[in-house]
């Protein structure tokens, strides 16, 4: 049987609030209160609450636990992600996929873990004045957080998805090495990304959440902060609204916020946007500016034999061969897998009518792999830009520069190869006019690939991994929050999450915002009670 942590937390009193079933107003105080509860905003819990703060935790999306996760991509899309996973670019260009639930995005995520590479953490310091970031000074939080949520080597066998991935490179003589997993007792399943059945992911919501409420802290979900309130250089409290059960719509029901310290973990897009909502003293334009993507795209490849993508640990094996090179004008990317369920492969492949039902039938032959650009480095590669529709809610500008195309293409060919080597019968790049059939050997490939129209919404392209938006560093002309994550206007205000990142990672960003978090949240702790607690220090 597996036990229901959360379940079991609640039964023990854990002071959880559902913003869907209040039927008064209702004010809540704290000494800290944190707005979003996934990666940023989890850890920055578990900590300020052990530090002996009384904290409060807003999260908009519901809070759902493994009696819940299904397996199902029907009840996970709509339950659990923005905008019911269908977050787009304002171009529609872009897929955008984050979580909306109690846990954030880490509640989906597939526990891919790598630690923020040296070389970003150097650029930052060298570009964007981001004080104490260097590896060295990072390193302690990495580990900390390494050991916290069990972060290891992923030891059983590669997946047939991953492992085609392996052998292509290795035919090719490029190296790859295996990816980290934040995992306890996997069960291997696959479908991390509709929330772990079995709570071996060590998400927020298995892991920091809990221990935050152990100590005391105070949750409420479906609840979805609207307004910070500013008097001058201080926030004031925050407008909240109660979310009705179906999670999107206010119920009419209204929370008031007052706290001494507001920590804004929301993630990317989402943190800007609430900011710019605030109407957040803005002089340098620097609100929702340069928030980053990883933008991917993929090739599909027919195999001679089952692949069964949806099966088995998502990502286990990677290489950043391509951005490791010396790209200096040229855009890198890190190579790795996607697991493919049914719902995300058909649309990935696209089509419909016949095509569509015989590309389905061959779906466990189906292998697919993506390319992460590693937006951010370079002055065609400045990132999008967080508006406002006329409701209040978020939309991404991100334009598509030709230095992002022909990175694209490259990726396109260079996944290509890969697969060819690796034994592909077929390989389909994921763009409107490559043919629905695909290209039957690699020289076919190449010389099509160089014709296929770089144009934005004829490449299908998505993301995972939004970045940015509330940049950190020393001068606040190019920058939201200082090296320690305080609004550049506002004393109470810190910003602790995805968002701070002054560039991508170029690594998946779950690690690097853990320690981010991790660091940022020992300060305020530090700061608010004039000790470092032990459990804390890095
Ligand atoms: C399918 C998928 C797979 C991924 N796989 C990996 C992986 O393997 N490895 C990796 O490193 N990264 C992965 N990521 C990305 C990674 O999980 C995120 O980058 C990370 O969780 C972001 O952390 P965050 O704290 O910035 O925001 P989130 O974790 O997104 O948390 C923000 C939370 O704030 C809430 N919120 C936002 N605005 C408000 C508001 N106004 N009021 C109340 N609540 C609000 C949101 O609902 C959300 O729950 C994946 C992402 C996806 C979508």
């Amino acid at each position: 049987m597996i036990i229901d942590p959360i379940k079991q937390g609640l039964a023990s009193g854990w002071d959880h609030r559902d913003g869907a079933l209040l039927t008064e107003d209702l004010t809540l105080e704290a000494d800290v209160a944190i707005i979003g509860s996934g990666a940023g905003g989890g850890v920055s819990a578990e900590i300020l609450s052990q530090a002996g703060l009384k904290v409060l935790i807003i999260e908009e999306g519901p809070l759902k636990s493994s009696t819940d996760f299904k397996m199902m991509e029907k009840d996970a899309y709509p339950a659990l992600y923005q905008e019911s996973a269908g977050r787009q670019t304002a171009d529609k260009a872009i897929s955008i996929f984050q979580g909306r639930a109690v846990g954030g995005t880490t509640v989906v995520n597939w526990t891919t873990s790598f630690r923020t590479p040296d070389r970003t953490l150097d650029y930052w310091k060298e570009n964007f004045a981001v004080e104490g970031f260097s590896a060295q000074e990072m390193l302690p939080w990495f580990l900390k957080m390494e050991q916290r949520l069990n972060i290891d080597t992923w030891k059983a066998p590669p997946n047939e998805n991953n492992s085609i991935l392996q052998r292509g490179l290795t035919k090719l003589g490029i190296p790859s090495h295996t990816i980290r997993r934040n995992v306890l007792g996997c069960w291997n399943l696959g479908y991390c990304g509709m929330g772990c059945p079995t709570n071996a992911k060590q998400s927020m919501l298995v892991t920091t959440l809990p221990a935050a409420l152990n100590s005391g802290a105070t949750l409420i979900s479906r609840c979805r902060v609207e307004k910070i309130q500013f008097k001058s250089d201080q926030v004031v409290g925050l407008d909240c609204l109660a979310l009705d059960a179906s999670g999107n719509r206010p119920s009419g029901t209204k929370v008031t916020v007052k706290a001494k310290h507001y920590v804004l973990a929301g993630g990317a897009i989402n943190s800007p946007a609430l900011l710019l909502r605030s109407k957040a003293a803005d002089p340098n334009k620097t609100i929702g500016a340069r928030t980053f993507l990883h933008p991917v795209n993929a090739v599909a490849a027919e195999m001679p034999k089952r692949v069964e993508a949806y099966s088995g640990a998502p990502q286990s094996i990677y290489s950043d061969y391509f951005q490791q090179q010396d790209h200096a004008q040229e855009m890198g990317f890190k190579l790795e897998v996607p697991p493919l369920h049914p719902v995300l492969i058909s649309i990935i492949l696209g089509e419909f009518g016949e095509h569509h039902a015989s590309l389905m039938q061959r779906y466990p032959r189906v292998h697919a792999m993506i390319a992460l650009l590693r937006d951010g480095f370079h002055e065609q590669s400045q990132g999008g830009q967080v508006k406002l529709r006329d409701d209040g809610s978020p939309l991404l500008d991100y334009p598509i520069t030709d230095y992002l195309w022909d990175g694209f293409r490259r990726a396109w060919k260079s996944m290509a190869e890969t697969q060819f080597a690796a034994g592909a019968h077929r390989v389909i790049p994921m763009h409107l006019d490559s043919p629905v059939m695909g290209y039957s050997s690699w020289q076919e490939a190449r010389r099509e690939i160089d014709e296929l129209p770089l144009q934005a919404l004829r490449a299908r392209l998505l993301s995972a991994h939004v970045m940015g938006g509330c940049a950190m560093g020393e001068d606040p002309k190019r920058s939201v929050v200082n090296s320690q994550g305080r609004f550049h206007h506002a004393d109470n205000l810190w910003v602790f999450d995805g968002s701070a990142f002054p560039t991508s990672i170029s690594a998946n960003p779950q690690l690097s915002i853990y320690g981010l978090a991790a660091k940022q949240a020992s300060g305020l702790a530090q700061r608010l009670t004039g000790t470092i607690p032990v459990s804390q220090s890095a």
